[in-house]
Formats: C-alpha cells, structure tokens, sequence
C-alpha cells in the first residue's frame, strides 16, 4: 500500500553531470542531507548503464537516510511500519531536455543520446530496488519506494533552486546565467520557469552580444558564451598577450602553465591591468546581453553562478551594471542583478523541487 501525503517534507534531487552525479535529500526548507557523489560511468555504456546508475545515487542516499536515522515520512504513517512510502525524485540533466516526457533530446555531454526516454529508464531501474532491500534493514524499518517524477535541463534546475531557496526567494519573474565552461540560462515568469514551444527557451548563452565576433560553439558568431565562457575568458586574454599587451600573466603562459579564469581574477586582483580589462569586457559583454533579456522579458532579477561568477563585485558585476545602466530603458534598467545563493547545490536543490512541483 503507498502513503502519499498532502504536503511533500522531502524529495530526493539529482544533478546528473558527463563526470559526476550527485544526489542528496532535499527537505522542502530547502537544505541538503545524505549526499552521495557517483562516478556517471558514461564511456562503459549507454542510457541505460547511466539510469542505473542514476537509481544507485538514489539507493545510497536511502541507505544514508537510514542510517542517520531520518524520518522521511509523513507523521501519518509514523505507526505504519510495515508500509511502503512512496519518495519522489527529480533530476537536473545535461542538454535539451523534453519536461513534459521525460526525454533527452540531445545532450553536450552523452554523446549519440538521441530522444532517450530517460525517465522511464531510471524509473525502471528504480523499481528494480526491492525497498526491503534498500538499506539492508529489518522488516520493522521504513520501506522506501522512490519514483522519479521530473526531469529538467540542470540549468532551468539551478534556476529553481535558486527560485526557491536562493537569490530569487521572493521574486516572480527572473532570469539565471551560469558562467562555467558554457554560459546556461534559466528564465522564470510568473514564478514558473518557461520552457518555449519546443523546450528550448532560456539559451541566454546564445544572445547575441557581437554580429560578426568569436565562433561560438554552437556555430554561430558572437555569442556572449563565446566571450563569457572560461576558455574563451582565457582565449581572449592569450590574444591580448599575444598581440604584445603587458602582463604578469606572460611569465606563467612562458612556464607551460595552462591560464584559468580563476588565475586571470587573482591577477586583477594583483593589480594587473589587462586581466581587470578582461574580466571589465566579460562584464560589458553580459551586460549587453543582459539589456536585450530585459528589454525582452522585464524580469526583476537577473541571478549569476557559476565559477566565472567568483570574480565578484569589483571584477565581474560592477561591469555588469553599468553596463546594463548606460544601455536599457529606465524602467527595464531597473532589474537587480546579483549573485547567485546556492553555489554548487543549486543543481540538487532545484532537481528536488522537481520533484515536489510535480507533486504539488
Ligand atoms: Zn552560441
């Protein structure tokens, strides 16, 4: 028999990544417990080899449930031990992801995944998981049945998150930008995050902030990914060195050593002028974008993650809104633009809520 409750307390989040997949309970204040961080084995199979793997995330952090003796369920089935209590799932995957069928379309990081049904994959290893065998307990101990019950791209995940337990806390309408490898975008309207016609809004990576600029990776030219993105963050300060700019990043280029974003923000930090000029185009760049999105959506908030992100006020925002400030109308000038909260558990956060919305 399954208990389901009127009010979901927790729900399990999975971040699901081309190295890692990490999971951990998600209570409905939004705090992580019981994490687990698993190898996503992608080059020793296909879909189904990662959906398997997907479900052992999920039976670790049972297992960790237990084990911390946690009590999940609702006070309702509290005097039913024998019971079987249903926990939702949800999960954050790379690419172009169809919500509404749990399907990936495409993902960067799984190559030849084409419109893998991956929901219906996890909930079949899933149920695969006899729940008296979840934690190795005893007949009088909580069974677990986890359902996955959403799916999302990780970014429009981390935007969740941060909806409801990060920067947006709040707000009704906001976009998300994450500044790592790619540059990701979330945008919520009304408090829901849109998804498009075909689930493919929300690539803010993909404005245009150059007609004629840097290859961006998905073919086209100047997009703001192909400035704001780390390696081409390090390309275009390699450029500027190579053009014979000064910088006390030559002497580390000349050891072999390879530049990050990270190196290029404690240099500017230092002092080094070109550095502080990279990071001050980085944030001229995504400001303009910013001032299309908002002239576009009028959002309240525009919320920045990732790594990139690290660089802070001083480097990376101030840039930002000046930028934003000189170049939009008053009323759309007036979005907020801030940090994100949750850092890297926003992925888990936000594939939790997932699972709670599907719920709720
Ligand atoms: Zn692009």
């Amino acid at each position: 028999m399954t208990h389901r409750t009127t009010q979901t307390t927790y729900s399990i989040g999975v971040d699901l990544g081309g190295t890692d997949i990490k999971a951990g309970l998600v209570s409905s204040a939004g705090d992580i417990f019981c994490r687990v961080v698993l190898p996503t084995d992608v080059e020793t199979g296909g879909p189904k080899v990662v959906a398997a793997r997907i479900a052992e995330a999920v039976r670790q952090v049972l297992v960790n449930v237990e084990t911390a003796g946690i009590n999940i369920t609702s006070e309702q089935s509290e005097s039913t031990d024998a019971e079987v209590y249903e926990i939702g799932v949800g999960l954050g995957a790379p690419g172009l992801i169809i919500a509404e069928t749990g399907v990936v379309h495409f993902s960067p990081n799984f190559p030849g995944w084409s419109d893998i049904p991956l929901v219906d994959y996890v909930n079949a290893e899933l149920a695969k998981l006899q729940p008296t065998k979840l934690a190795g307990q005893t007949d009088t101990h909580k069974k677990y049945k986890p359902i996955l019950r959403g799916m999302d791209n990780d970014v429009n995940a981390m935007t969740l998150g941060e909806l409801h337990h990060g920067a947006g806390v709040g707000y009704k309408s906001l976009v998300a930008l994450t500044l790592g490898t790619g540059v990701g975008g979330g945008v919520v309207i009304d408090g829901k995050v849109y998804h498009g016609s075909r689930n493919t809004a929300g690539e803010l990576g993909h404005t245009i902030v150059e007609p004629n600029g840097r290859v961006c990776g998905c073919g086209n030219l100047g997009c703001l990914e192909a400035y704001a993105g780390a390696k081409n963050i390090v390309e275009r300060i390699e450029q500027k060195i190579a053009d014979g700019r000064r910088s006390s990043l030559v002497d580390v280029i000349k050891d072999g050593v390879e530049l990050t974003p990270r190196m290029i923000a404690e240099a500017a930090e230092a002092g080094d002028a070109l550095a502080i000029e990279i990071f001050a185009e980085t944030g001229q760049y995504i400001g303009i974008a910013l001032t299309s999105i908002a002239h576009i959506l009028n959002p309240q908030i525009a919320i920045i993650g990732g790594g990139i992100a690290e660089a802070g006020e001083q480097l990376l925002f101030q840039p930002i809104r000046k930028e934003l400030a000189k170049r939009a109308m008053d009323i759309p000038a007036q979005m907020k633009i801030v940090k994100a909260h949750l850092g890297n558990d926003a992925g888990i956060v936000g594939a939790a809520m997932l699972a709670m919305d599907a719920v709720t």
